[in-house]
């Protein structure tokens, strides 16, 4: 079984817009085991919506299209839809009746033709109900294809989908199982990973695929498995993470598929009732900004003091001037100093500190762009690293982050 995803729009490809549409609904179809074959976006433009659709006729399964759907001019997916199918528009008195409703009653004005004309779709359709919008989304079929239409409204598109794209498409369509498992790994880069875990990549059995999701500090490990059997892809999956566990267990960190280091962080702070604090140079508040994220993270975070300046690490963070001075702001003295100094001001029982120079030009330190000092402050004591990320600018911020996280982690983890 495959399937097409289209999203039209001009204002996804002068990027104005980002198209998020398709990989939600991608997700969503992989859930029930329908392969996405494809993505394209392509213009507002008649010719080129009835080229792709033909090209499409047959190809594949199922077409999902969003966009274009609205009572302005420029949305004519629907009109195009309707010429493809040689079809007429026709009213529709439950859409006309959710249409009036929503206008008077909910936005309290009279409704005009525009909004009337929502209520319009291809005599051939089935009509798939939008209860949080005025423009429905349609289920046509011709031939060996099933053509969805559905706004470009991502919460619509969204509604629509769960409501009656995926209860119709499991009526329809025997599927095959698709099994996801994450593995979610921190401080080991992507190379590294692949060579430790070559035997068992090497052996995984051939309804089993892994693969690499890297960003700065961390790797997502994906096993998928494809099968009619649910049993033989559970357990085909469980073996490979038990074998894969005997050989990373020292950096994997969760493997739930949304599950990050700031959830573990989260859940290990809680159980334990630790609190936690930070002081942040070079990551601006970056840090701060994802542990409160997490719901919940008022139970153990007490708060940041963003010391970027070097003024404002002497005059709030009670770095003595002298120390500056002497090794400079980015250095192992100032970042375990900041440590201790948020931990005591805000009365925590850790604390995580950065310093460093990300670039592109150096601060108030001399020292080379890309070092890095995180500093941790625990009930015991403090200390830190040093660390040289590179260049550019985000990716130095970005990995001092995930470093930050998983250096505190590790040692809650494995000290307390
Ligand atoms: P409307 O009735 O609001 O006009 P529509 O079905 O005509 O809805 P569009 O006009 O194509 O949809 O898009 C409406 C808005 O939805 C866009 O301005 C954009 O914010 C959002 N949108 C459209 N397509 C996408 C997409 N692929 N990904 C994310 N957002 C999208
Ligand atoms: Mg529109």
């Amino acid at each position: 079984m495959k399937a097409s995803i289209v999203t039209v729009g001009d204002e996804i490809l002068i990027g104005q817009i980002v198209d998020t549409n398709s990989g939600i609904i991608a997700k969503s179809l992989d859930k029930i085991g329908i392969q996405v074959h494809e993505m394209l976006s392509i213009t507002d433009n008649k010719e080129h919506i009835l080229k792709t659709l033909s090209t499409l006729q047959n190809k594949v399964d199922v077409v999902i299209i969003t966009g274009g759907l609205g009572p302005t001019k420029d949305d004519i997916t629907k009109k195009t839809l309707c010429e493809y199918f040689n079809d007429e528009l026709v009213y529709n008195q439950k859409v006309l009746d959710h249409v009036t409703e929503m206008i008077e009653n909910f936005f309290k004005r009279p409704i005009t033709q525009m909004n009337k004309d929502q209520a319009l779709v291809p005599s051939k359709c089935e009509v798939l109900f939008n209860q949080v919008g005025t423009a429905p989304g349609m289920w046509m079929q011709k031939e060996n294809t099933v053509f969805i239409s559905l706004p470009g409204v991502p919460y619509e598109m969204k509604y629509i989908m769960a409501n009656e794209v995926i209860p119709k498409l499991i009526a329809k369509f025997e599927r095959p199982f698709i099994i996801h498992q994450t593995i979610l790994t921190y401080g080991v880069g992507e190379s590294l990973l692949a060579e430790r875990i070559e035997s068992v990549e090497d052996n995984l059995p051939q309804f089993i695929k892994l693969a690499y999701l890297p960003s700065p500090g961390r790797v997502r490990l994906r096993l998928t498995a494809r099968g009619t059997s649910e049993e033989i892809l559970k357990s085909g999956i469980k073996n490979q993470v038990e074998k894969l566990k005997v050989l990373i267990s020292d950096c994997i960190v969760g493997f739930e598929e949304d599950e990050t280091i700031e959830v573990v962080l989260g859940k290990i702070l809680t159980e334990k009732n630790f609190t936690i604090s930070t002081a942040e140079s070079c990551t601006g508040g970056k840090i701060a900004s994802i542990i409160t994220s997490v719901s919940g993270s008022s139970g153990y975070y007490k708060g940041s003091i963003v010391g970027y300046s070097t003024e404002s690490k002497v005059n709030i963070l009670n770095v003595s001037q002298e120390i500056i001075n002497q090794f400079s702001v980015v250095s192992k003295q100032v970042v375990e100093a900041m440590a201790l100094q948020s931990q005591k001001i805000l009365k925590s029982d850790f604390a995580i500190a950065t310093t460093g120079n990300a670039g592109p030009n150096k601060g108030d330190s001399d020292v080379e762009v890309g070092t890095v000092f995180i500093g941790i402050a625990t009930p015991n004591g403090v200390f830190s690293e040093e660390f040289q990320f590179g260049q550019p600018r985000e990716k130095v911020i970005d990995r001092t982050v995930n470093k930050a996280f998983e250096i505190i982690y590790k040692e809650i983890l494995k000290n307390y």
